[in-house]
């Protein structure tokens, strides 16, 4: 093993990421690139080179005649130790290792000067909750990252949303060794309340530390809500937040509200000594007098004094600004304008690309050393202060450089950015390349819909009027459930897209109006769909119309129809050979409609092949969704054991994700099952668990763990008179589901006698 190898990759955040979530099981690279909203290319390059230190193995499966890379973890742990002139890094079992994985976002403050009143208030209060509130520049960032060195550290923004927070969130907690928030948003939960009591329920497990800075630049309201939420309830985990103006959150025993204030005059002193300046008392005074020990004015005094020059005081920060950039050569001044440009901060890539002279180095740290730029892990910004300022010195052509900027993110190929870029399209306000980054969302980002619903609504939502943003509106109402919403937009823009975004259009028309239950609009929009397709050779596009096709056949009661359009859709995917989710969707559907057809066999046939794919792409939701119709069909073809073995995972996972509803599907059967298994504890602890569902979901299957109990009470040879009645009256407005759960029910009590006897 390469030990300055293994170094350099251990000391890498990205990659200790990667390798704390390898630690819940085995990985297809497409699928941990999603969860790390990251490149593909670029998690594969890290995977492989943390297979070749060997912290992580490769393996080649085979599915459908292709062959696909899966990644596990090789070692649980990675031992150093020094020893007289070598290292030794032992892998093993049995000794644990805390690297910190936060350092790279924390603020680099170079040179911090005194405030030692202020770090010993802050670090010797057992509060869990910090606010620190002051003026901008005051010092606020740079003491808190001098504080509380070992937390994780979220900067806020204009442009946040919640999906996006908890994602980091649920990103930070899963390298703390809890991973159900990151497993339950991977699910596709998204129920606010849950997310609030899973990251709370995270915070109070691994006690973990959070800052949050610029909490001021919120306007997300679910975000300021879930800051509440947690203000009153945390205990064992820790909460900073850091804001210019002081945040409300009552006068509980559990917050300390910190202000800021400027620097004292010893540190003022000192501060402006250690920048090379030597004041006698009376200049001195005066620039304390004037700065008020505001650390930023006083580094801008440091980098724009000279002597016997004129200290403006109106105007005193505008006057310090502009003496410094005045003092600044040509390209320092391109390269502070370009980055003022920018809301957020940059990464060194990013201002090369734009700045595009040899001497980008070498500029930027100057800027860094007078103080101007500041470093945040990997990227490079304006304090908020001097932006405003810089900006208005403005002499750089905005334009050119947000297009070169949005080149740079979509290279990137992230959400993240793709959400990026899209903020800047809307800066430019350019309509062809607003439709081009939508058509890139409909082909390439097709999962923001889903993942960033939050984040992708904000920025649409400033150019509403747009045809092509309404469309896209229609789409996030559409996943939300809200569809007389998006049938409406739909409708409004429906002849004013064109090309792909057209067909878009009109197969969610067909799609929308079946959930609607108005079959003869559908059909409508269907037929205009199949014309649509057969006059495109976008395959995505004839994909769609199978799609809406398979639905309809099925809705309508044509199990045939449904069939062989569902293997249209099939062929159509693996010829793209892109999607696998999709894939494993459509085989599932393929199933279904085998049920449908009474032929038993040929469902389970699909659901495995389904099963399958989703293993070899490490797609958790797939998966699990594959071992739920397994279950079903196992018990349906009386093969209990696997019934129960296929039920046992998933039960666990939709527990575990808070799909309360497909955890009761799943539950019902394993429950049967286990009865007929003679299983009768296990059976029990199943009724029992649907009847605690029910009672906080109210979801009307839960309440058959009644009637199950009652089986399992007579079984048990006890009366399960009571419980019958229970089941009974809580099925009440449900007789269907009764009749069928007691004629499922029928079915294992008999065999269950025998077992019970034998
Ligand atoms: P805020 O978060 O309150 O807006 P910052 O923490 O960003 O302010 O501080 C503004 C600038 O002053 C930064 O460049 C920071 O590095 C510098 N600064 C703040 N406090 C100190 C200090 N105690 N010693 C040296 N520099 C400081």
């Amino acid at each position: 093993m390469e030990i300055l190898q293994l170094m350099k990759v251990l000391s890498n955040e990205v990659n200790l990421q990667i390798l704390s979530i390898l630690k819940s099981g085995s990985f297809n690279p497409r699928e941990l690139a999603r969860i790390l909203q990251r490149d593909e290319t670029d998690v594969s390059r890290r995977l492989r080179m943390l297979e070749r230190v060997g912290l992580v193995e490769g393996n080649w499966v085979r599915v459908k005649k292709k062959n696909i890379r899966i990644y596990s973890l090789k070692v649980g742990e990675v031992k150093i130790s020094f020893e007289p002139g070598r290292i030794m890094i032992k892998t093993s079992e049995d000794r644990s290792y805390k690297i910190s994985l936060l350092e790279s976002k924390m603020p680099k403050v170079e040179t911090f000067f005194g405030r030692e009143a202020e770090i010993n208030t802050l670090s010797s209060s057992k509060k869990p909750v910090i606010v620190i509130y002051g003026i901008a520049g005051i010092g606020k960032t740079a003491l808190a990252a001098r504080v509380f060195k070992d937390a994780f550290w979220y900067q806020m923004s204009e442009a946040d949303s919640f999906d996006y927070f908890a994602w980091q969130i649920g990103l930070f907690l899963n390298t703390l060794d809890y991973p159900l928030l990151l497993e339950y948003l991977r699910g596709g939960g998204r129920e606010e309340r849950d997310i609030f009591e899973l990251i709370l329920e995270g915070l109070e497990n691994t006690k973990a530390k959070i800052v949050i800075d610029d909490v001021h630049k919120c306007s997300d309201e679910k975000i300021l809500k879930l800051l509440s939420f947690l203000a009153l309830r945390i205990k064992k985990g820790r909460l900073i937040l850091i804001s210019r103006e002081k945040l409300h959150f009552g006068t509980g025993e559990n917050i300390l509200y910190f202000q800021l204030k400027g620097l004292s005059l010893k540190d003022a002193y000192t501060l402006l000594r250690a920048k090379g300046l030597h004041l006698d008392a009376y200049d001195f005074a005066e620039i304390y007098n004037l700065t008020k020990g505001h650390p930023l004015a006083l580094t801008l005094f440091a980098e724009a004094y000279r002597e016997n020059q004129k200290v403006r005081t109106d105007n005193f920060f505008d006057f310090l600004f502009s003496e410094v950039y005045q003092q600044l050569s040509a390209d320092e001044k391109l390269m502070l304008q370009i980055i003022s440009l920018f809301d957020e901060p940059l990464e060194y890539e990013a201002i090369k690309t734009l700045y595009r002279k040899k001497n980008s180095f070498v500029i930027l740290y100057s800027l860094l050393n007078k103080g101007i730029v500041e470093k945040r892990g990997e990227v490079y910004f304006l304090h908020d202060l001097l932006k405003g300022f810089a900006r208005e010195v403005r002499e750089i052509d905005e334009k050119e450089y947000y297009l070169g900027y949005l080149d740079y993110l979509l290279k990137r190929n992230t959400a993240k950015n793709f959400l990026a870029a899209f903020r800047y399209v809307i800066k430019l306000g350019d309509k062809e390349k607003i439709k081009y980054l939508i058509e890139l969302r409909v082909k390439k980002f097709k999962r923001i819909v889903q993942d960033f619903p939050d984040a992708y609504m904000k920025t649409l939502l400033q150019i509403k009027e747009n045809p092509y943003a309404k469309k896209e509106l229609g789409h996030i109402y559409f996943q939300k459930g809200f569809f007389e919403k998006a049938l409406k937009l739909w409708l409004e823009v429906r002849d004013d897209v064109d090309g792909i975004h057209r067909a878009d259009v009109i197969s969610f028309l067909a799609d929308v109006y079946m959930e609607l239950n108005n079959f003869k609009e559908a059909e409508k929009y269907l037929k205009e769909l199949e014309s649509i397709a057969e006059n495109s050779d976008e395959l995505e596009i004839k994909f769609w119309y199978y799609v809406e096709l398979t639905k309809f056949y099925f809705y309508m009661g044509k199990p045939e129809g449904a069939l062989r359009s569902a293997f249209e859709e099939l062929k159509i995917v693996r010829k793209i050979g892109l999607y696998p989710e999709i894939e494993s969707a459509v085989l599932l559907h393929i199933g279904d409609i085998h049920i449908e057809m009474e032929k038993d066999e040929e469902a389970l046939k699909y659901y495995l092949q389904a099963l399958n794919i989703a293993e070899a792409y490490s797609l958790a939701f797939m998966k699990n969704m594959a071992k739920m119709e397994l279950t079903k069909m196992y018990f349906l073809l009386r093969d209990y054991e696997r019934a129960v073995k296929y039920g046992k995972d998933a039960a666990d996972y939709f527990i575990r994700v808070r799909n309360y509803r497909r955890a009761t599907d799943v539950l019902s059967y394993r429950c049967l099952a286990y009865m007929a298994l003679g299983k009768i504890d296990e059976a029990e602890k199943d009724a029992e668990e649907m009847i605690r569902i029910a009672q906080s979901t109210n979801y009307p299957l839960g309440w058959a763990g009644y009637i199950f109990l009652g089986a399992i009470k007579e079984l048990k040879g006890e009366s399960g008179k009571e419980y019958f009645e229970l089941g009974k009256e809580k099925l009440r407005d449900y007789s269907w589901l009764y009749d069928a759960v007691l004629e499922e029910l029928g079915k294992v009590f008999n065999v269950s006698k025998i077992t019970a006897k034998s």
